[in-house]
């Protein structure tokens, strides 16, 4: 797939802006401050409804207005959409074909993006929470069902943890009210745990490849979801139900005495391992580096095996941040079959010996 034209009205820095875009690379240049990765946070709340940068979606709006609107003219293998976001100060409204849809997780998924920035580079050494934001948004853009489990299981894990607080202080003492939300909870949450489980293995065998290919085979990657359910890997949704039911029961005074539901999958992470030692730990730099580039590039694949088509790729000031040789890799991922807009200061030998024609467009000012 691939975004042909968009239109920003009071989005962050930009006024007003009509764009044409290229199926293969585009490229942003300009200097610092000057509306680049504004214009790729665009594309990705265009495609997700959300930035990747903020929870405060007011920041998105023009700083001298109170709205601001994204259109997009999405060409997919057999069909083209019209996609629209208004985002105003009480919300915001999603539509497609200019049909208004009653919720966004029915919007989320028409346009496939992957984001790579610098913090993503972070990917490996960062903090468990970002790697459950990682797994969670991309998965959730191929699996509609995923989305919407996860956005159920947040309501319950708030309505729980507000009564294990009310039991901790004592306000309340109904066990039987905390045994439904227990349910609840365990319900969405095993959904979550079995689908993050199928998801991983598919990321998990092409980021192997990629990783293989760039570390010359001499390093073995491999990926172990970091759970409390026992041999997750061999069991089924009914059983992981069971399981976490099982671990709120057992540990029922430690929850209430923490006020927190301290199991599930807003607690668990993955690891990621070279030779069987976690990278995390062990690695260099680099070698954590070349983790994260290898489990970026082989989203491209999962969303082409999940969705038929090629997602669009986001790179912001990436290439600055690899060396010669990840640099390459990279370009010659992309090459010709993915819609890709890069951000940069200037650019580098490689990427003009290896970007044929791209479309340059210069930013300056949010014009
Ligand atoms: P760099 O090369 O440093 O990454 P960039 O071109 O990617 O630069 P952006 O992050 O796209 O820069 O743009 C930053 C500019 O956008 C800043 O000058 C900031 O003040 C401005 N900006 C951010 N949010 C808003 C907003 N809501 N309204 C108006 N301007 C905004
Ligand atoms: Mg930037």
């Amino acid at each position: 797939m691939y975004l042909k034209r968009m239109v920003l009205k009071n989005f962050r820095n930009y006024t007003e802006t009509s764009l044409e875009f290229s199926p293969k690379v585009n490229i942003l240049i300009g200097e610092n401050a000057q509306g680049k990765t504004n214009l790729l946070e665009a594309i990705y709340v265009l495609a997700m409804t959300r930035s990747h940068r903020t929870n405060n979606e007011r920041e998105l709006i023009n700083f001298e207005e109170n709205e601001a609107l994204l259109q997009g003219i999405l060409e997919r293998n057999v069909s083209k959409l019209d996609l629209e976001l208004f985002l105003g100060k009480k919300g915001k409204k999603a539509k497609i074909n200019h049909l208004e849809q009653a919720k966004l997780s029915q919007y989320v998924g028409q346009m496939n993006v992957i984001l790579f920035a610098p913090e993503d580079l972070a990917l490996v050494k960062g903090s468990p929470a970002l790697r459950r934001k990682f797994i969670d948004m991309e998965f959730g853009q191929i699996d509609a069902h995923y989305l919407y489990n996860l956005s159920q299981y947040r309501v319950v894990l708030k309505q729980r943890n507000n009564y294990l607080k009310q039991l901790q202080s004592k306000q309340s003492k109904d066990l039987v009210l905390l045994e439904v939300l227990s349910d609840q909870i365990a319900t969405f949450g095993a959904e979550i745990i079995a689908k993050r489980i199928i998801f991983l293995k598919e990321l998990e065998k092409y980021a192997k490849l990629v990783h293989e290919q760039i570390t010359e085979e001499k390093e073995k990657l491999s990926f172990l979801y970091d759970t409390s359910i026992e041999n997750v890997y061999k069991k089924n949704i009914k059983q992981i139900y069971q399981d976490l039911k099982i671990l709120y029961q057992h540990n029922q005074k430690k929850e209430i005495f923490q006020g927190l539901t301290l199991y599930g999958p807003h607690r668990e992470d993955v690891q990621f391992l070279i030779n069987d030692k976690n990278v995390q730990i062990f690695g260099s730099q680099g070698q954590q580096r070349t983790v994260a580039l290898s489990v970026k590039l082989a989203e491209i694949d999962v969303m082409k095996n999940e969705t038929g088509e090629y997602p669009i790729l986001l790179l912001d000031d990436v290439l600055s941040e690899l060396d010669g040789a990840r640099q390459t890799h990279l370009l010659r991922a992309i090459q010709d079959r993915v819609q890709t807009f890069l951000t940069t200061p200037s650019i580098s030998e490689i990427a003009e010996k290896f970007i044929k024609n791209p479309k340059i467009f210069r930013v300056v000012a949010g014009k």
